[in-house]
């Protein structure tokens, strides 16, 4: 650098550095903005409209799928989508991605692109409350007053069958999350797994109605394949709280027997009674479990924030929306519906029963807002795909509808309790991994697109 361009640099660099300092001294003559009343009640910043307004929380595979139904039969109506996320990240598929057999940006959409090809509005908010009387729902960017209001909040965790001690909830939660809710537990668990040496690695079942049944088999089995891939001296110990593999049974126990006998131990009936994350054991009623590293997956309950609304209640321990089970509004509070992974019936809790039951859902907003009657019940399609293995690719399915026993009830009448009425129909598996495995597999890429085009549409 010749001598005249060094001056020129340094001339620049202090006249730089002395405009930033005469801007900070102006800065700091400005008074500091005086904080909000926390009390205050404001306005979400939307536009007003005298459109119907349906308002829809939880941009999950119920909510995507409810906004868009809604806008499809009712496209009158101001749909807004609140979700407190920024972007999408989907827990199907998310398994694959643990093993970097599909990148994040696979799994990984945009909430704005949604809302822009289907018409509604997309507002990043997180919901604190529900004004029933005034319709209001309360966000953390403010009030938004709804005509009708579509609750699809998902699930939170249940640590309290474990522990009622708040530290040893942080540590777990923190340093062994189960990754069963959509994204930073899922970077925890990769980084797990990737990190791995040797030793013990501890995945749970939980039990009753869990988010995903073949989830955590399919876990164990895509981990197992990667400790046996990378030829680790490690074992995936899969303790599960039921008293067997609680879905596409043949196909997992296969899998286990035949393709990981020297990588996982299942253990079943094990309930588990004391995590020492010191020691690090855990023990259940039968024995005791040293680990090297662990995902605990505790039991799941409806999202929290539907008891702080009032609208959750508790059944099988597990709060969750309290509501007619075959028109999904919430009991004594019309207009106002609950779906998802947060309703109590007992379907298979996953992306294919929401994304099609949010249609339903969205079928029967729609018609209340075009005053017509409302469409029938009809059941949601579980449609599923579990991965055995990755070297090769093959995997297993299961496809379900659910039937209601409506024997001597009027439909008029449906109660909370009778979620128990409901039982699978039409069930059709194909767990034969060695024969069809390799077409199981295919279609698990083929099946995930489709729904993510569905909920999300072109880029
Ligand atoms: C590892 C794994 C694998 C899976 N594999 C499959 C599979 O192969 N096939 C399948 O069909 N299903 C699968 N599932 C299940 C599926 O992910 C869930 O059943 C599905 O996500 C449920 O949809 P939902 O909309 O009810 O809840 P979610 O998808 O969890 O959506 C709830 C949304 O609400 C938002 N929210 C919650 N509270 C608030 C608030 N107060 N304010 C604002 N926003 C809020 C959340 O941020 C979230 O985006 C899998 C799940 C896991 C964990």
């Amino acid at each position: 650098m010749d001598s005249s361009k060094r001056k020129f640099l340094a001339l620049s660099g202090v006249a730089i550095a002395s405009s930033l300092y005469g801007g900070e001294k102006e800065e700091s003559k400005k008074e500091p903005a005086a904080a909000k009343p926390l009390t205050q009640s404001t306005k979400a910043p939307l536009p007003d409209t005298k459109k119907p307004r349906v308002v829809v929380l939880g941009g999950g595979w119920s909510g995507l799928s409810i906004a868009k139904t809604v806008k499809e039969f009712a496209p009158q109506a101001d749909v807004i989508l609140v979700e407190r996320r920024q972007e999408f990240i989907s827990c199907p598929v998310s398994n694959l991605w643990l093993v970097d057999k599909v990148d994040l940006e696979y799994i990984t959409h945009d909430y704005l692109q949604a809302a822009r090809n289907y018409d509604y509005t997309f507002f990043n908010a997180t919901a604190i409350g529900l004004d029933k009387k005034n319709r209001i729902l309360k966000t953390s960017e403010g009030d938004i007053a709804f005509d009708y209001l579509a609750l699809s909040p998902g699930i939170d965790y249940d640590y309290s069958r474990w522990t009622t001690d708040t530290t040893l909830v942080t540590r777990l939660k923190q340093e062994y999350p189960a990754a069963f809710i959509p994204g930073s537990e899922h970077i925890t668990l990769k980084n797990k797994i990737h990190n791995f040496k040797e030793g013990n690695f501890i995945l749970t079942v939980p039990g009753g109605n869990y988010r995903c049944l073949p989830a955590p088999y399919e876990r164990a089995c895509i981990i197992a394949d990667y400790f046996k891939q990378n030829k680790l001296k490690a074992k995936v110990i899969l303790l599960d709280e039921n008293n067997a593999i609680t879905i596409k049974k043949k196909g997992f126990s296969t899998a286990f027997n035949e393709l990981y006998a020297d990588y996982i131990e299942y253990v079943p009936n094990a309930a588990i009674h004391n995590i020492d994350l010191d020691k690090k054991i855990v023990t259940t009623e039968m024995d005791e479990y040293e680990f090297a590293d662990a995902a605990f997956y505790p039991r799941v309950r409806g999202a929290k924030i539907l008891e702080t609304m009032g609208v959750a209640k508790d059944a099988k321990d597990m709060m969750e929306g309290h509501i007619n089970c075959l028109t999904y509004e919430v009991l004594g509070e019309k207009d106002i519906f609950i779906a998802g992974d947060a309703r109590p019936m007992g379907f298979s809790k996953s992306g294919n029963t929401s994304n099609t039951e949010g249609k339903h859902v969205g079928q029967i907003i729609a018609a209340r807002v075009n005053k017509e009657k409302a469409p029938s019940w009809e059941p949601p399609i579980t449609m599923c795909f579990s991965a055995v293995s990755t070297v090769p690719d093959r995997a297993i399915y299961i496809y379900t509808r659910y039937s209601f026993d409506k024997k001597d009830k009027d439909p008029k009448h449906i109660k909370f309790t009778d979620w128990k009425k409901f039982s699978f129909s039409e069930t059709i598996s194909s767990e034969n991994w060695k024969k069809d495995g390799a077409t199981d597999a295919a279609s698990i890429m083929s099946w995930s697109s489709a729904l993510y085009f569905d909920m999300f549409g072109a880029k």
